[in-house]
């Protein structure tokens, strides 16, 4: 069985999830642990706990992660949203640990006109710290499209942070869109994936990997813009997202959908059959 997810909505509480991922196709799923635009996140209560647990397992749904609040910038160059952004996905990093999920997935952030070194300094200290507090959660920096000084737009940044770390709970995902529009992977062709994967494991190695953020892009390869676009219909195109779900280097780690779906309400069937397909 090969895993495939979706990015879920989590409206009613998570209990409702597994049915929800179910329901398109998935065993795999992403969910937000809290309002993606609050500063704020209430730990869930033990009912609640216990019935997620109990959907997750009738619903069979194998892996899931949570992804972070897009507020969260843990290389500001104010300070005072520096400690809110950490005390946030520190937050969050609870909330998987309670609810028992694989990982947390975040993006770093933008380093403004902060210089890199001092950027990766603080980010440095902060993932340290929320490693420290959490128990058994990931902590999965996601590669960016690269916009205004966002930090994690190339493999090596992202491999400097990991080394520099050092634990084992720490890891990454690669979005394919963010990828694509960074240039981090910018033509997806056999050759460059070759050497994408080559990297990847003399860099922060294929465990570290735990996740892939699965999308197609409406916007140009370099063009630094993140818009994602459903499965095959985006300037990645089908024939080059399946060269990448068929590399064997990822063939057991999940794929989660973040597409805006044929209905607009975000990732649905069609996008997972057709990845199915791509795979079969
Ligand atoms: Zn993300
Ligand atoms: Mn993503
Ligand atoms: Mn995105």
């Amino acid at each position: 069985m090969r895993y495939i997810g979706a990015h879920v909505s989590a409206s009613g509480g998570v209990e409702h999830t597994p049915q929800r991922a179910h329901s398109i196709g998935a065993n795999c799923m992403q969910i937000f642990g809290g309002s993606p635009v609050r500063w704020s996140a209430p730990l869930p209560s033990q009912e609640t706990i216990k019935k997620f647990q109990e959907e997750r397992e009738q619903w069979g749904i194998e892996k899931v992660f949570m992804h972070a609040p897009y507020l969260i910038n843990l290389a500001s160059p104010k300070e005072k949203l520096q400690t809110l952004s950490r005390e946030l996905l520190l937050k969050h990093g609870k909330i998987a640990d309670a609810l028992g999920v694989d990982g947390v997935i975040f993006h770093i952030g933008s380093r403004g006109d902060m210089e890199q070194d001092k950027a990766h300094a603080i980010i440095i200290k902060a993932l340290k710290k929320v490693l420290q507090h959490t128990k058994d959660t990931a902590i999965l920096m996601e590669n960016t499209a690269g916009a205004g000084n966002l930090v994690g737009d190339t493999l090596e940044e992202l491999t400097s942070l990991y080394t520099t770390i050092d634990d084992p709970r720490l890891g990454i995902c690669i979005d394919t869109a963010h990828a694509f529009a960074s240039g981090m992977i910018h033509d997806y062709s056999t050759k460059e994936l070759d050497i994408f994967f080559s990297e990847v494991k003399r860099g922060v190695g294929i465990n570290a990997l735990k996740a892939i953020h699965l999308n197609d892009s409406k916007t140009e390869a370099g063009s630094r813009k993140d818009r994602h676009e459903n499965i095959g219909e985006g300037k990645i195109g089908k024939e080059r997202i399946q060269r990448f779900v068929q590399r064997k280097e990822i063939k057991d780690i999940p794929p989660i959908l973040e597409v805006p779906g044929f209905d607009n309400e975000g990732p649905d069937r069609k996008n997972i059959d057709r990845v199915i397909s791509y795979v079969t």
